[in-house]
């Protein structure tokens, strides 16, 4: 069991946990790497530098490189989940499964600023605390690559492993396409940030 490093840890039976550096407040956010075939990662991280070298050595201290996984599940459309997936995507082959929802607003944020900002202005939100929200959401978004190719999961269905099945729950909230991943025989369920600790 590894438990030594501070980064990663094994939290079920071939289930592991590694927390990636995010420059926020926060300053983790959760991956889990589901050693069953096919080997899957729920999230991915930030697409900075440091989240990529995190994962990348996590991977490596549990023996396996980027080009191993085989399978990537995002549990919703918030930059430090999906940031990296296109880019891991990329270097594994592995297919990456959303909902269709959280897709399709990390397709449209960009789009959407200047409908935004109508909207804010029109409302009498000042011009300066406008342009800093804007000039927020831009620099959050070059933390992440949006999504292109990817399949599309809802509420109810079945995500297999050789060994077990993971169901999805969709849990509307935090995001409103946010998917757990359920495995009824353990009791375990991926909340994404459906369940934050505070
Ligand atoms: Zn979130």
């Amino acid at each position: 069991m590894i438990t030594s490093l501070l980064m990663i840890s094994q939290v079920f039976d071939r289930v592991y946990l590694l927390q990636l550096p995010i420059p926020f407040p926060v300053k983790t956010t959760n991956v889990y790497y589901v050693d069953h075939s096919p080997r899957t990662l729920i999230d991915t991280g930030l697409k900075t530098e440091a989240s990529f070298e995190a994962l990348r050595k996590g991977l490596e201290a549990l023996g396996i490189g980027f080009r191993h996984v085989e399978r990537i599940l995002i549990t919703h459309g918030h930059i430090d989940h999906y940031g990296q997936a296109k880019k891991l995507s990329a270097l594994s082959g592995a297919p990456i499964y959303i909902d269709s929802k959280e897709y399709g607003r990390i397709r449209s944020i960009l789009h959407s600023l200047g409908f935004l900002k109508s909207i804010l202005l029109r409302n009498g939100v000042p011009k300066g605390l406008v342009e800093e929200a804007i000039h927020y959401i831009e620099s959050a978004q070059a933390l992440a690559d949006p999504l292109e190719d990817a399949f599309f999961l809802k509420d109810g269905d079945e995500v297999p492993f050789q060994s077990m099945t993971l169901k999805t729950i969709h849990c509307p909230g935090h995001s409103p396409g946010l998917l757990c991943f359920h495995w009824p025989e353990k009791k375990i369920l991926f909340t994404g940030d459906h369940l934050l600790k505070r």
